[in-house]
């Protein structure tokens, strides 16, 4: 029997909810699977740590993480500590640490839930992003000048390198080439940004002869966000930089019915260091200790953990146990039920038990 070593890092807000969900589930299927069993242990980093300690994770957090198998992270953010800490100080450090350099992103309306796009239902929009997650806007590069006076000036550089924009395009080439309508939208804006965003183009026709089953076109960013939602149908698979995918991967979330079910991969393709699953959403703070967050976002990220570390079966079984109890219409208030997050959870597991795929 395997057994899988699971970092669990909940950290802030409703974080501790969604993640506890997420373990009974894995936990569920491991007992009903019999193959293989989760072992997880539990990191308390986050913003508390931060107010105890002055640092969201201990110096060598990412040492400690190394020998898992993957990271099961919930959410980071408090009204009393800045965004740009908690971020800097947990998340892109083990993102960039792990060189966790392709960000997936998969968005499709499950059977129950309602699109805001009218006529819009289940199977017209199934989409993936793959969010370049490494460099890019993110790199972290900039800097402030004459602090405060006049004459200020605030600089965020943006870094596209040969090699890392070669590699993103080489797995959303092969992502889009494995699902079955092969169809690639590469996202830039290369009109208004002349240098690494034309990088960006020229790398895609290059990548593009290495795939010459894959159907490939490029887009604006400004005009995908009118694509996304008014020719949903026309998409499948898209690639874009880490700024432009992180807004349009929320745009696609509220398109599929809530932010509370989008989930995210942060992947290792290398599998040189443990890869990272997340759902998209922060803190929540509004719903924080209400005990109605959503938690299909982080069984459908617990599904990618499952499918990255081999368990295609029981990546399957849980969204297939998800949809099911989405179909019946259990589900929490932001998508229109009267469920609470521990409601949704055993009727998940009991979909689980009773499941036979
Ligand atoms: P948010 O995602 O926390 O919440 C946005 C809205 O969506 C809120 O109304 C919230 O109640 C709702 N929502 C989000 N997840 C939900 C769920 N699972 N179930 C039901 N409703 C859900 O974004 P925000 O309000 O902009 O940010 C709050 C904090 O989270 C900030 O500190 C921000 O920096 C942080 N944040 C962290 C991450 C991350 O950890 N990856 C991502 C985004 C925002
Ligand atoms: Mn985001």
């Amino acid at each position: 029997m395997k057994t899988y070593k699971i970092a669990a890092i909940p950290a802030d807000g409703i974080g501790p909810e969604v993640i506890a969900a997420g373990l009974q589930a894995l936990e569920t299927l491991a007992r009903r699977d019999g193959g293989f069993t989760v072992d997880v242990t539990h990191f308390d980093w986050g913003s508390d740590y931060y107010k105890k300690h002055g640092e969201m994770m201990p110096a060598n957090g990412t040492d400690q993480l190394k020998p898992f198998d993957a990271i099961f992270f919930g959410a980071v953010g408090a009204p009393d500590v800045p965004d740009h800490i908690t971020l800097w100080g947990l998340r892109l450090p083990i993102c960039q640490g792990f060189d966790q350099y392709a960000n997936v992103r998969p968005t499709k309306i499950l059977p129950g839930i309602k699109s805001p796009l009218e006529n819009v239902g289940p199977g017209d929009l199934d989409w993936v992003i793959v969010r370049e997650n490494s460099e890019g806007e993110y790199s972290g590069h900039g800097g402030r000048a004459h602090r405060g006076l006049p004459e200020e000036v605030g600089t965020e550089v943006a870094i596209f390198t040969r090699v890392g924009v070669t590699r993103i395009m080489r797995y959303a080439f092969k992502l889009a080439q494995s699902r079955p309508r092969k169809l690639l939208t590469v996202v830039t804006k290369s009109n208004a940004q002349r240098h690494g965003m034309v990088m960006w183009d020229e790398i895609a026709a290059e990548v593009s002869r290495e795939f010459p089953d894959v159907k490939w076109d490029k887009m604006l960013v400004d005009a995908m966000t009118v694509r996304m939602t008014l020719k949903p149908k026309s998409l499948d698979t898209i690639v874009a930089t880490n700024l432009h995918a992180d807004i349009l991967s929320d745009l696609a979330g509220a398109l599929a019915g809530s932010l509370g079910v989008a989930p995210t991969a942060n992947i290792d393709p290398e599998r040189r260091y443990p890869s990272m699953f997340e759902p998209i959403h922060g803190s929540a703070f509004d719903i924080t200790g209400k005990g109605i967050a959503n938690p299909v976002a982080t069984f459908w990220t617990a599904a990618q953990m499952l499918e990255h570390l081999g368990e295609p079966q029981a990546a399957r079984r849980l969204m297939d146990a998800v949809e099911q109890v989405s179909g019946k219409g259990i589900m929490t208030p932001d998508i229109g039920g009267t469920a609470n997050t521990q409601e949704v959870t055993d009727a998940v597991c009991e979909a689980i038990r009773a499941s036979n795929i």
